[in-house]
């Protein structure tokens, strides 16, 4: 056992040398499933029993016998997986993980702003709390959201990402009421520096996920989820790719093609913002501490529970036959 923890994690106790061990020892004992999004780092990523994005996550989490969830993601999702399982113990490395989309749509101002619209039925991005979709008629991740919305008849409010909402007005030539929220990562690419990047790899081609700004999107040759996009430079013939989209589905990329050249696609000079702060907030040191004190756990009141799982169940109803990695499309 070593040394005193990190000003990060204000937790007490000594924390062992050897995380890794101790964390899959603990894993055991706690007989717990770790979850881990695909843009964690990757160290964290290497001891999850799944990676995967939202909506994967969401049905891992809601399918597992275990008793306790570690969920190495933002808030938003693990709040999620809370909601789908209200039996099982849902613990996070740092409860401080938010998210610019999620925290950028609070609860009670879109239900005044809905007052604005009836008869709208109400689509909402997971990327939004536990009170946006008690709100919501049916929850979407970026994934499902094309096939959902074919499923649902305009007039449409589409909630909280206003670049994922166009690239969807786009796909199915609709016009839907949209919330004007972006996501702090993705809405950072640089278009100008991706286009020199593309200029001094010739042979590279640009792939984007859809909560990047359209500005970047018209230069993609495929869009599509975190997965389609694995997905696509794995069965893809094409040798190179830019990826815009959060640095850590790299990881997953270079294990599951290593033959490929991955170039992170930049943002502005003198700027990391191609990497997530909140997901980046989870530490193997604060997994540990999760597991080991089953702390910070995620309680979601009996009633706002209910009414946010409504519109979870609907989007898990009308993607119940989808693939878990559905491809995206070209822009
Ligand atoms: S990458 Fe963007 S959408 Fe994803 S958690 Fe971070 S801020 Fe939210």
């Amino acid at each position: 056992m070593g040394s005193a923890l990190s000003p990060a994690g204000a937790r007490t106790g000594p924390i062992p040398l050897d995380l890794e061990e101790a964390i899959l020892r603990l894993k055991a004992e706690r007989d717990a499933l770790i979850l881990a999004h695909y843009y964690q780092e990757s160290e964290v990523q290497d001891l999850a029993d799944f990676v995967g994005d939202s909506l994967e996550l969401a049905r891992r989490g809601k399918e597992s016998p275990k008793p306790v969830i570690a969920f190495c993601g933002v808030h938003f999702m693990a709040e999620t997986a809370k909601i789908l399982s209200p039996e099982k113990t849902v613990v996070v490395p740092d409860l401080e993980a938010g998210c610019s989309l999620a925290d950028g749509c609070p609860a009670p101002l879109f239900a005044e702003w809905l007052k604005r619209y009836p008869g709208h039925t109400v689509v909402s991005y997971i990327n939004c709390s536990a009170g946006v979709k008690a709100l919501s008629d049916v929850i979407v991740t970026s994934s499902s959201a094309e096939v959902i919305l074919r499923q649902i008849p305009d007039p449409v409010v589409f909630a909280p990402d206003r670049n994922l909402a166009a690239w969807l007005e786009k796909r199915l030539q609709r016009t839907f009421v949209v919330w004007p929220g972006t996501c702090v990562v993705h809405e950072t690419f640089s278009e100008r520096r991706i286009l020199e990047l593309l200029a001094a790899h010739p042979g590279a081609r640009l792939i984007a996920h859809p909560e990047c700004d359209e500005v970047v999107l018209r230069h993609a040759s495929f869009v599509g989820s975190t997965s389609a996009l694995l997905k696509h430079v794995v069965t893809s013939d094409h040798p190179a790719f830019v990826v815009a989209t959060e640095e850590g589905i790299l990881h997953q990329m270079k294990r599951a093609a290593p033959g490929k050249e991955l170039i992170a696609a930049p943002p502005e000079d003198g700027c990391s913002c191609n990497t997530c702060p909140h997901m980046k907030r989870n530490t193997l040191e604060k997994l540990y501490l999760a597991l080991r004190d089953l702390s910070p756990a995620l309680e979601v009141p009996d009633a706002l529970r209910l009414r946010a799982k409504r519109s979870i169940d609907r989007m898990l109803e009308m993607t119940a036959g989808l693939s878990l990695t559905p491809v995206g499309g070209r822009s």
